[in-house]
């Protein structure tokens, strides 16, 4: 199995043998949300993870998903509130709500002092609509595109308006302090607007002394346009579809998750696809045929991860959730490879490290190799053979435990932790496969390492290498 499947912790799953379970069924990336928690109250968990990963001898990846601004109106007067199509609706700050009749209380100013007339207004749930009609100094005064209720706490989202607002609040600053000292391997960032917003927890990560991946949510249309700018300093992107969907037109968002993953392979960075996958199983034991359908679909756009939320977390089938979607994903891998396109081509080939990825694919594929083993110091050559999608397993071997779990996220990659020892990476490569059960003697592999010119310590991978165990 190539596609990586990442797994939302929570009530349902949150025991050791639940914890076991998934991992038997190819979870490798727990996600820790904390719009539902505090450091404290992940703790027991975490500890749970790490007596699986030691007992099966497994390196699992923690995620800390960070909660973002997410954005929500106040208490209502009377909750909830009935609207039809046409009626007027006012919005803004609490200290205002007596003067009005229908009145939404809405304490973000940023956002009043940005929105402005003919502007687009959303409910959470995504059902109401309303349009601003004028804005009467702080409080706008919308009309309703549709009928629906609106209840106290309801997100609200606003297509399209960059307020300045931080990606990373308070909160999450220090949710991210207390999960780095807790252990966690990677980090999501919710509602990034700009990639200021990356540099901001990168910052926070490196004044800690840590480096972790940064992973982008893109669930704001301001990020999707920024998306190069973003792929520059985020180490992965997920495509949240639940927010997201909410500040775009649902029609538009299968061609869009085909176009943000499109990106992230291009640029070699691994890439998520998560929210409603298979969220009929939270009740049901088996998925409805359009779930199947669209974790198969996501696979075949080129997804690294494929992720379950309230499935895992809260469902009532959280092992059955996974062992579909492994079998899923396994169906589609096995089609993607019938069609004959792997290989895939990188489409940037000037750098000399990138050819090299896809040089390695073309070799193995020719001489129908056993494997990839690619020593890798941070994982980005193993990243960009990756992106080539080759039939063969990509053994990404690395000295640095960052590394190990960075590559958990990557499509077909099998991290390695190896040792230091001894300094040539070319053999500390044939060391590993000499040692290998995995291997048999007679196995060609394909080998990639770095090996430097007489007097220079290291070199970026310059070597590809056919090696007959
Ligand atoms: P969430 O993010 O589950 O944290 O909201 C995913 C999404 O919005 O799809
Ligand atoms: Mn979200």
């Amino acid at each position: 199995m190539h596609t990586k499947i990442i797994a939302t912790i929570g009530p349902a799953c949150s025991e050791k043998h639940m914890i076991q379970r998934l991992v038997e069924q190819k979870v490798r990336i727990f996600r820790l949300n904390f719009s539902h928690g505090e450091a404290a109250d992940f703790e027991p968990i975490v500890a749970n993870i790490r007596k699986v990963e030691d007992e099966l001898q497994t390196g699992l990846t923690i995620m800390q998903d960070l909660s973002g601004p997410k954005i929500r109106a106040g208490e209502l007067k009377e909750s909830p509130m009935n609207i039809n199509v046409g009626d007027e609706v006012f919005m803004g700050p609490s200290g205002e709500m007596d003067r009005f009749e229908d009145y939404l209380p809405f304490d973000h100013p940023e956002i009043l002092h940005v929105l402005k007339k003919g502007d687009e207004v959303r409910l959470s749930d995504g059902g109401l609509r309303f349009e601003v009609q004028e804005m009467q100094g702080e409080v706008a005064r919308m009309k309703a595109d549709n009928n629906g209720i609106i209840t106290s706490r309801k997100g609200v989202t606003f297509p399209g308006i960059k307020a300045s607002i931080s990606a990373l609040t308070d909160k999450d600053r220090e949710d991210l302090s207390n999960g780095l000292d807790m252990g966690v391997d990677a980090a999501a960032m919710s509602f990034v607007q700009s990639p200021e917003d990356v540099a901001r927890a990168k910052e926070v990560i490196r004044k800690k002394g840590r480096w972790i991946p940064v992973i982008a949510k893109l669930e704001r249309q301001v990020a999707v346009n920024r998306l190069d700018e973003i792929l520059k300093i985020a180490d992965g992107i997920m495509v949240a579809r639940g927010d997201l969907g909410l500040e775009t037109p649902l029609s538009s968002l299968p061609t869009l998750q085909k176009r943000i993953i499109g990106a992230c392979n291009q640029a070699s960075k691994p890439v998520i696809v998560a929210t409603q996958m298979l969220l009929s199983m939270v009740s049901n034991p088996m998925p409805t045929r359009a779930e199947t359908t669209d974790v198969a679909n996501a696979v075949l756009d080129g997804t690294d991860c494929l992720m379950l939320s309230e499935e895992t977390a809260i469902g009532q089938y959280p092992v059955e959730a996974v062992k579909y979607m492994r079998e899923i994903a396994e169906e589609a891998e096995k089609y993607f490879f019938e069609l004959g396109i792997s290989p895939v081509k990188p489409k940037q080939q000037k750098a000399s490290e990138n050819f090299i990825g896809y040089g390695a694919c073309l070799l193995a594929q020719n001489i129908d190799a056993k494997a990839l083993v690619a020593h890798t110091e941070s994982g980005a050559t193993a990243r960009l053979i990756s992106s080539c999608r080759p039939v063969q397993t990509i053994y990404g071997l690395s000295p640095s435990p960052d590394t190990q779990k960075f590559l958990n996220f990557s499509w077909g990659v099998i991290p390695v932790l190896i040792p230091e020892e001894p300094h040539d990476h070319l053999q500390r490569t044939e060391n590993f496969v000499n040692d290998f059960s995995g291997f048999m003697d007679g196995d060609d592999l394909v080998i990639t390492a770095g090996h430097p010119k007489p007097g220079v310590d290291r070199s970026p991978t310059n070597l590809l290498k056919i090696y007959k165990k």
